[in-house]
């Protein structure tokens, strides 16, 4: 029984201890809960904007400004690059702005290679009108020069020995003075039997008479105009003159205007037109044909104009030419 007793006043004094305990306990809580809800509060509000900085910085006080100044810092760094890293950005979109104004470059020529387009299709108009074909006419000056390598010279012309005149050398003259006004009219073409004063043409006189007309027929002459100078035993005579194979037709059309300007530019007397069926130039011509007798080389007025002015006789040679078409479209109108 005492052991029993023992026991219970074991289990008595623990249930004491523990109810003293628990007694403690509950006094303990019931003063300290309006403290305890106050500062939760407080830490709640200090915590609730400083959360992360107060768990950080629990331990130390004055660390957190600092650690809040470097993470403001990094902040700020990490923002400023950021903001260094957005404005390079706009840097690139800057310079790509510059590699599309190129492009309206690239597209500006673009116009320009397309604005030739129109200058060919512009010319392309006028094609009908430049494309005609030019009239081509084969100026023979008449005879050779005296050949010094193979003498005797053959198929040289007229001379007058007093005055030193030469009916080549004053028929080469005029004739380079008439293509030079041929040329500049872009409405012919022209080729000379004597291109310089050395040319010599054929073996004899017959082959020389002959590569004249072939030669224009070769480079498809549509007119061939010789030019000569007349001689006569008598000096009183002169005047011009023009020959062609036949009476009428193309040729002695353009003989005609040839004289008519003649007359008109040099102020020399007209001996008319004649026949000149029996001239080897004319008869054998594969195209129209005539043959100018500038005056008389024999004849002291005559050669002086020759020698003096020769611009003239070439001048009428080209009126004549002029006129000549001008009556063909005359007719046509
Ligand atoms: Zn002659």
């Amino acid at each position: 029984m005492k052991l029993q007793t023992k026991r219970g006043m074991l289990l008595v004094f623990c249930l004491l201890l523990c109810v003293s305990m628990l007694a403690s306990c509950l006094h303990l809580t019931e003063d300290d809960f309006p403290f305890e809800g106050e500062s939760d509060r407080t830490s709640d509000v200090t915590s609730g904007t400083d959360a992360p900085e107060s768990t950080v910085g629990g331990t130390t006080g004055e660390n957190p400004p600092e650690a809040e100044t470097p993470e403001r810092e990094t902040e700020t760094t990490t923002q400023t690059p950021q903001r260094e890293t957005t404005t390079p950005e706009p840097e690139t979109t800057t310079p790509k702005p510059e590699t599309t104004t190129p492009k309206p470059e690239t597209t500006t020529p673009e116009p320009e290679t397309s604005a030739p387009e129109p200058e060919t299709s512009a010319p392309s108009t006028d094609v009908p009108v430049i494309p005609v074909k030019k009239i081509k006419i084969y100026i023979d000056q008449g005879h050779n020069p005296f050949s010094p390598t193979h003498p005797p010279s053959w198929n040289t012309g007229a001379s007058n020995e007093e005055l030193g005149l030469y009916e080549q050398d004053l028929t080469y003259e005029i004739g380079i003075l008439l293509a030079e006004l041929l040329s500049k009219d872009e409405r012919f073409e022209v080729r000379l039997s004597r291109p310089t004063p050395e040319t010599i043409l054929g073996t004899d006189n017959d082959s020389a008479l002959d590569a004249r007309i072939n030669d224009a027929a070769a480079w498809g002459a549509d007119y061939f105009i010789s030019l000569h100078i007349n001689s006569y035993s008598s000096a009183s005579v002169n005047g011009l003159e023009v020959y062609t194979a036949e009476s009428a037709g193309t040729s002695y059309d353009l003989g005609s205007k040839i004289l008519e300007e003649l007359i008109e530019s040099t102020g020399l007397r007209s001996r008319g037109m004649k026949n000149g069926d029996h001239l080897r130039v004319l008869k054998n011509a594969k195209m129209p044909a005539t043959l100018v007798e500038m005056g008389f080389i024999s004849n002291l007025g005559d050669a002086t104009l020759l020698d003096q002015s020769p611009e003239l006789f070439a001048q009428g040679v080209y009126n004549g030419i002029i006129a000549y078409f001008a009556s063909l479209q005359e007719k046509t109108e």
